[in-house]
């Protein structure tokens, strides 16, 4: 199992969803998901130190101007980054790190940790992921109408990660995502036929 995992995808895709379940399924004490830090507002679930730590744009760009960041980047007008430091102690006490990054930041980590296994997740197609984020209940019109083009142009990310799964069906995909991360191995050639297909569907648009 590669020291560093990094998971990115459009939002909506079910990208966190199938991390809390990868993270269950391992049941693997060594395996640490990284905590980021963002000038984004706390959502009413969430909890600060746990999800993100949820910082001052001030102190951010104080972090940024200490070169303290693995990465970063801004997303949806929000900035975040990865403790630089956080990473290189949890991997030298053994610890396996992974990190829920948009695309900007897996690419940038690819390129300081060549090392690193990197996995994009796709939406089955449009319609399917303009309709998980309206149940998602999270966010108005606009702003899902703006996830959605923006994650016509994440799609085109996708070819320079490691790997490419499809969360069509849940369970599926979760098992798509343990085959990656245990063996480093590719899918079946069913999800791989599955990958390419949806690949060339999204990319259509
Ligand atoms: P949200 O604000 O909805 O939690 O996350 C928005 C996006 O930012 C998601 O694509 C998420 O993966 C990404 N993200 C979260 N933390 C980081 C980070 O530390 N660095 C980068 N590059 N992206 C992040």
């Amino acid at each position: 199992m590669s020291k560093l995992i990094i998971i990115s995808a459009p939002s909506g895709t079910g990208k966190t969803s199938l991390i809390k379940s990868l993270i269950k399924e391992l049941d693997s004490i060594n395996l640490k998901l990284g905590i980021s830090f963002t000038t984004r507002i706390k959502r009413k679930n969430e909890i600060q130190g746990e999800s993100y730590f949820f910082i001052k744009h001030r102190k951010f760009l104080e972090m940024l101007e200490k070169n303290e960041f693995l990465e970063n980047a801004e997303v949806f007008g929000n900035l975040y980054g990865t403790s630089k430091s956080w990473v290189k102690i949890q991997i030298s006490k053994g610890f396996q790190v992974l990190l829920e990054l948009d695309w900007q930041g897996a690419l940038q980590v690819k390129s300081t940790y060549p090392d690193c296994l990197t996995i994009f997740v796709l939406p089955p197609s449009y319609p399917e992921l303009e309709e998980r984020l309206s149940k998602r209940g999270q966010d108005s019109k606009t702003i899902i109408n703006k996830r959605l083009s923006k994650a016509k142009k994440e799609v085109l990310e996708g070819k320079n990660f490691d790997f490419v799964i499809v969360n069509d069906v849940f369970e599926k995909a979760l098992e798509d995502l343990k085959t990656i991360v245990q063996n480093k191995n590719n899918l079946s050639q069913e999800r791989r036929d599955l990958v390419k297909h949806t690949l060339q569907v999204l990319l259509k648009k």
